[in-house]
This record gives C-alpha cells, sequence and structure tokens, in this order.
C-alpha cells in the first residue's frame, strides 16, 4: 500500500492523514522512517507530528539510550486518543460499541429486535448512543460506522429472504446515522466491516491474501487481495451464500434450488434445530466442498471464518478443515491451517464499523476505505 504526501501547502490536511495513517500501520516508528515512507520531508514530517500529539492522537517514547547518541523517539497511535462508535445492525438485534483507536471494544450496549425497521433502528440507535457518551470510559468521539447487511440499494439476489434486513431500500442511511449519533457517519455492508476490522486489528497483520467467510444469519465472504477487498465490477464479489451447493435442494428466496446459505447459515442452523455438535456432523460434507471452492476459486493463504454465530460453532465448524481433501490449498509448506477462526468473531463487524468511522474522519482514503493507493503531487 502506497501513501504519498504532497508538499503543496493546500495539501497539510491531507498529509496530517497520511503520517497518521503510516503510524498506525507501521508504528512504533521514527519521524525519519515515516519521512521516508510518505516522501515527505523530515521537518514537514516532525511538524505534523507535534500537531498529532498535541491532539492527543498519537504517543512518542524515546528509549533508553544504549552507548553514544540519543535513539530517535518512536511513535505510536494513541489508543485513548479518541473512540468511534462502530454500529452493527443485524436481522437479530442492534449493537453500538465504544471502539478506542486500537481496535479495542471498551464498551458496548445491545438491544434484541427482530428485523428492525429504520425509525426503530435508528430510535434505538440514539438510545444506546446517549447512554455510552454518558460514560466515564467514554473519550473524544470521533465519529460512527454503521455495518448492516447489503449490498444496499442494488437490486440482488443476496437482498432477499429471511437472511437479510427488509424495509430498508431507499433509506437514507448516512444522513439518518449522522443525524442519530451527531456524528460524521460511514457504512458498509457487514462482511466487509468484518474483513476490514480482521485486516487492520486482527489476522491481517500476518495475512494479506485470505478468504473471509462471514458466518452469519446468512452466508457471506470477501476475499482479501494484498490486504484490500476484491470487489468485483459491482462491489458482490465473493457472495459465496447463493452458490449451488444441492442439485435440486431447498428452495432459496433468490428463486434457485440448493443454495449453500439454505444449508450453511445461522438461519439453515436454527430451521434445522439439531444440537451444534449433530449439526455441524450433518453439515460436514458441504461445508468442506465450500471451502475447496473458496481455495480453488482464490487460492488464498487461509480461509478465516468469522461471522456472529456463536464462537463454538464457528470453532467446531474451523476443526472439519482437518479432513479436508484435496484443493490448491494443499499444500505441505503452508504457514496456517486451512481454517483459521478469525481473531475476534464477536466484535469483527463491530470493530470493522468503527475502524470506517476512525478512518473515515482520519485517513488519506476518506470514504474509500478499500482503495490501494493514494496519488499525490510531489514536486
Ligand atoms: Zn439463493
Amino acid at each position: 500500500m502506497a501513501l504519498r504526501g504532497t508538499n503543496q501547502e493546500s495539501g497539510r490536511p491531507y498529509n496530517r492523514r497520511i503520517v497518521l495513517e503510516s503510524i498506525r500501520l507501521h508504528g512504533p516508528t521514527t519521524r525519519g522512517e515515516i519521512a521516508e515512507r510518505v516522501h515527505l520531508t523530515v521537518q514537514t514530517v516532525s511538524t505534523i507530528v507535534r500537531e498529532l500529539e498535541d491532539q492527543g492522537l498519537i504517543l512518542s517514547v524515546r528509549e533508553e539510550p544504549r552507548g553514544r547518541g540519543i535513539p530517535p523517539s518512536m511513535l505510536t497511535v494513541n489508543p485513548e486518543g479518541g473512540h468511534a462508535l462502530g454500529i452493527h445492525l443485524t436481522p437479530l438485534g442492534i449493537e453500538v460499541a465504544l471502539v478506542n483507536l486500537r481496535g479495542d471494544v471498551v464498551e458496548s450496549r445491545h438491544r434484541y429486535t427482530s428485523n428492525p425497521m429504520p425509525d426503530q433502528a435508528f430510535a434505538l440507535i440514539r438510545e444506546m448512543v446517549v447512554e455510552l457518551k454518558s460514560s466515564p470510559r467514554c473519550g473524544r468521539l470521533l465519529g460512527a460506522g454503521l455495518a448492516l447487511p447489503g449490498p444496499f440499494d442494488i437490486e440482488s439476489m443476496s437482498f432477499v429472504g429471511p437472511t437479510t434486513m427488509t424495509g430498508w431500500k431507499n433509506v437514507d442511511i448516512g444522513a439518518r446515522l449522522a443525524d442519530a449519533t451527531g456524528l460524521p457517519a460511514f457504512m458498509e455492508n457487514d462482511m466487509a466491516a468484518a474483513a476490514l476490522g480482521e485486516q487492520l486489528y486482527g489476522l491481517g497483520q500476518q495475512l494479506s491474501d485470505y478468504y473471509y467467510l462471514f458466518f452469519s444469519v446468512g452466508l457471506g465472504g470477501t476475499m482479501m487481495t494484498d490486504g484490500v477487498v476484491m470487489s468485483g465490477a459491482w462491489g458482490n464479489a465473493g457472495e459465496i451464500g447463493h452458490i449451488p451447493a444441492v442439485p435440486d435442494g431447498e428452495l432459496c428466496p433468490c428463486g434457485n434450488l440448493g443454495c449453500l446459505e439454505r444449508y450453511l447459515s445461522l438461519d439453515a442452523f436454527r430451521r434445522r434445530g439439531l444440537s451444534e455438535a449433530n449439526w455441524v456432523r450433518e453439515i460436514t460434507p458441504i461445508f468442506c466442498n465450500a471451502i475447496r471452492t473458496i481455495e480453488n476459486l482464490f487460492d488464498p493463504e487461509t480461509v478465516v471464518l468469522g461471522g456472529l454465530a456463536p464462537q463454538s460453532l464457528i470453532e467446531q465448524l474451523a476443526t472439519l478443515a482437518d479432513g479436508l481433501s484435496n484443493s490448491v490449498s494443499a499444500r505441505a509448506n503452508r504457514t496456517h491451517p486451512r481454517v483459521v477462526v478469525a481473531s475476534d468473531c464477536q466484535h469483527s463487524a463491530l470493530r470493522g464499523a468503527a475502524a470506517l468511522a476512525v478512518f473515515g474522519v482520519l485517513s488519506p482514503r476518506f470514504g474509500q476505505m478499500f482503495e490501494t493507493s493514494e496519488k499525490g503531487t510531489v514536486e
């Protein structure tokens, strides 16, 4: 990922975000390293670092001198320098969390409500935001990010049936969210938000090419390529829930027979009414076929399994990978298992939603979280 500053005076706010992003990605780091990375002078970087320190967004620590000379101070993002509200809306309810700059969920609120309509949902969000704002642990709030099943305003087959939200078409979600929270507002579909949370705060620090299988009320997924979401022509790449899994199988609300999501999702688990262990045994062949399909299509370093499902269920599914038969991923020189559990399943979409807000406000990739590079002008 190339971050590049601009030497034009009008580019100062842009350079601030570039420098902060570089510290976040590479910290602890020094002024000199940042300057080299983002193509700015050390003097310009030092000025910006001072501003960021004054605002409490970064911390500077000088190591004990060893031998001659003073070691340069090391810069890191200050986890408590600000908070964002991460909000996750699902057909089962709404969760709102206070998330710090390191991606830790500091405090959260939850309301169970079945398939909330927009008026009800934003009233509940407003209520929970008021509670969190009055918490003694709530610092300076930078923005609010909402993750919800998507895609939005797209005539898509994944936007139908019991696994998705109804009554949310043609709603100005951004404006409603800004109004309910009083903060700059951002949104994203929940599986992309979860993958982003994982990329920024979790396994993304070790992995760059992986498939994030989002096991929620429905089943979705996102391929991360070089740390960036592979979105496809219309933003629906990796949507695995509606691939054919069982010939002439169950009728899916999308109109086809035997879609994967009819067998492998929280919705499917609940409809089947079995214990976790029995259900996992029953869907083992379908799960393993799905994993091999993903592997052969995308050749990922690993498949990360996360989402809204209970941790115990996710963990049982992940152990099935031990018995996976051949695919392009069945290599001897693997560094990660073929399937791993997401680093913080239960919070991944929330953390990703909060990250949308933090980086929407502070980062150079304003409003476009998944851009791979930034073009600046260097004189
Ligand atoms: Zn379908």
